[in-house]
Parts: C-alpha cells; sequence; structure tokens
C-alpha cells in the first residue's frame, strides 16, 4: 500500500529540482500527479514518462504561477484529468542574488510575483476546489531558511519567502475555522542541491565548490541536502499520517536554523 494511495496531486514549478523529486515520490506512493511547468515543456514530458514507466500516473500542463487565469486552467485540467485535488505543492521559484542597495524595484517585483504572490493563488484557488471533494487535503508551501535566518544576499527572496511563512499561517487557521478538511503547512529547505543552485553559483560567478563551501559552513549537520530530503517531508505533510499537523514549519535544513 502506498503512503498517497487514491489521492492527486499537483506540484508547481515540477519539471527540475525539489518538484521533480517531489512528484517522482509521491507517484511512487500511489499519487496522481499533475506536473506543472512554467516553461520546460520537454523537461516535465520526461519526468512525465520516467514516472509512468515505473508504474506510476502523470501528467503535465504549463502554469506561470503569477497568472490568475492559468491556475484556473490548471486546477480544472487536474480535475478533468484525474478526478479531483488532494495535495498541492507551492514548490515554484526562482533565486536572484541581490542585496539591498543592488535590488530594483523589477528584481524585486519578480522575486515577489512568483514566490509570494504564486503561493497566495495557488493556496486561494487549490481551497476552492479541495472544499468540494470533503476528502482530506493538504497544501505545502516551499518557503526557505532565508525566512527564518536571512542573508543579506538574498533580499527580495528572504522578503517573499518570510510572505510564505505567514501567508500560510493565516490559511490553515481559516481552513481549521471553517472545518474545511484541508491543512496548510510551511516546509523551509536548508541549502539543497538543485539547479536553482546550479545558476544562482554561476551568476554570481563562483564555481559550484566555492558557492557550497560557503553555504556548507551554516549546516550543522555537515553537508548539503538532496531533493529527496525535501521530497519526503513533503510526502509526510501530503499523505494522512500528519492529519493533526496545519499552520506549522517544518525546517529540513541540516540545523540551520537551530543556531
Ligand atoms: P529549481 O530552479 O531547480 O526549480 C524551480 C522551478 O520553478 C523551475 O523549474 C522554474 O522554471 C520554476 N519556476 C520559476 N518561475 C516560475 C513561474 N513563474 N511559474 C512556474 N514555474 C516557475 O529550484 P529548486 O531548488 O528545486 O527550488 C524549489 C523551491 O524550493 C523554490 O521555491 C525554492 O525557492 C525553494 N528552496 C530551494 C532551496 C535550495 O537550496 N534548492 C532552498 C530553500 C528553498
Amino acid at each position: 500500500m502506498g503512503r498517497l494511495d487514491g489521492k492527486v496531486a499537483m506540484v508547481t514549478g515540477a519539471a527540475m529540482g525539489l518538484g521533480e523529486e517531489t512528484c517522482r515520490v509521491f507517484a511512487k506512493e500511489g499519487a496522481k500527479v499533475m506536473i506543472t511547468t512554467g516553461k520546460s515543456v520537454q523537461a516535465a514530458q520526461m519526468v512525465v514518462d520516467e514516472i509512468r514507466k515505473d508504474g506510476g500516473d502523470a501528467a503535465f500542463i504549463q502554469l506561470d504561477v503569477r497568472k490568475e487565469e492559468e491556475w484556473h486552467r490548471a486546477l480544472e485540467q487536474t480535475i478533468r484529468t484525474f478526478g479531483k485535488i488532494n495535495i498541492l505543492v507551492n514548490n515554484a521559484g526562482i533565486a536572484i542574488g541581490k542585496n539591498v542597495e543592488e535590488a530594483t524595484l523589477d528584481s524585486w517585483s519578480l522575486e515577489m510575483d512568483v514566490m509570494a504572490t504564486g503561493v497566495f493563488l495557488g493556496t486561494k484557488y487549490a481551497i476552492k476546489y479541495m472544499k468540494e471533494n470533503g476528502e482530506n487535503c493538504s497544501i505545502i508551501n516551499i518557503s526557505s531558511m532565508e525566512a527564518i535566518a536571512a542573508e543579506s544576499i538574498w533580499f527580495s527572496y528572504c522578503a517573499a519567502k518570510g510572505a510564505v511563512r505567514t501567508l500560510t499561517k493565516s490559511a490553515a487557521l481559516h481552513c481549521g475555522g471553517k472545518r474545511y478538511k484541508i491543512r496548510v503547512n510551511t516546509v523551509y529547505p536548508g541549502y539543497i542541491h538543485t539547479p536553482m543552485n546550479e545558476k544562482a553559483a554561476k551568476d554570481l560567478g563562483l564555481s559550484l565548490e566555492e558557492y557550497y563551501g560557503d553555504a556548507l559552513t551554516r549546516h550543522p549537520i555537515g553537508y548539503i541536502g538532496k531533493p529527496k530530503d525535501i521530497a519526503y517531508a513533503n510526502l509526510f505533510l501530503a499523505s494522512d499520517e500528519s492529519l493533526f499537523i496545519t499552520g506549522a514549519d517544518l525546517c529540513v535544513d541540516g540545523g540551520y536554523t537551530a543556531q
């Protein structure tokens, strides 16, 4: 028996990195998975093909999380394809390495649009469709340890991830108060090796060793995380094993925020 048997999940920004791994783990545990992707259509199709080859059930749809009308289309397509939605992981994100003096209105707005507005829209519209099915549902919002222990280089990123923390708690209180069977929680990854960090290192003109070398000193566990570390935390929050957990903060950061 899979830990997500009978459930339908949607994951944003899922053609690579943490979203991709989350989709693979969810499918292995019995969920039908709608992979959503901004631009990486080919990569998303590959993830779908591989999940199906392994006996899972998956499809993909394009969704720019900043666009309200695309949320309706993606959620309705998920319900047409798989009959309902039980799990949403608001995972899509970007990281722009600019401090408060370097940040521009454009770089600020882009990060806020993708990671604060995108999570707002996903949470709002997932609730709309989830409350109709009357089943146990779970929304998982991916923040970052940067929401708790900031770094100067990720100014707008820290702000967007901070917004995720409190919008999640407010939505959890609302759903609880309404007695919807919808839980809303936040996951805070530490540094995890994904394409996001590869790009960030390149943008900062650093080798991966230099980039992670500095980050490593802030992870008491002594290594940089792997996508599976986050995927399994997401799995727990997605499953009915966590039914009494809502509005919670789950740090998956090798001790980064314990200091
Ligand atoms: P990634 O770059 O590997 O994947 C992120 C995905 O989001 C990409 O496919 C990208 O195309 C997509 N995306 C960007 N803008 C989008 C938009 N407007 N609409 C739809 N999709 C969009 O990154 P990742 O490392 O897998 O990160 C996943 C999440 O985890 C992000 O929210 C990130 O901020 C968070 N996070 C990552 C780390 C880390 O070290 N990797 C640490 C803390 C938090």
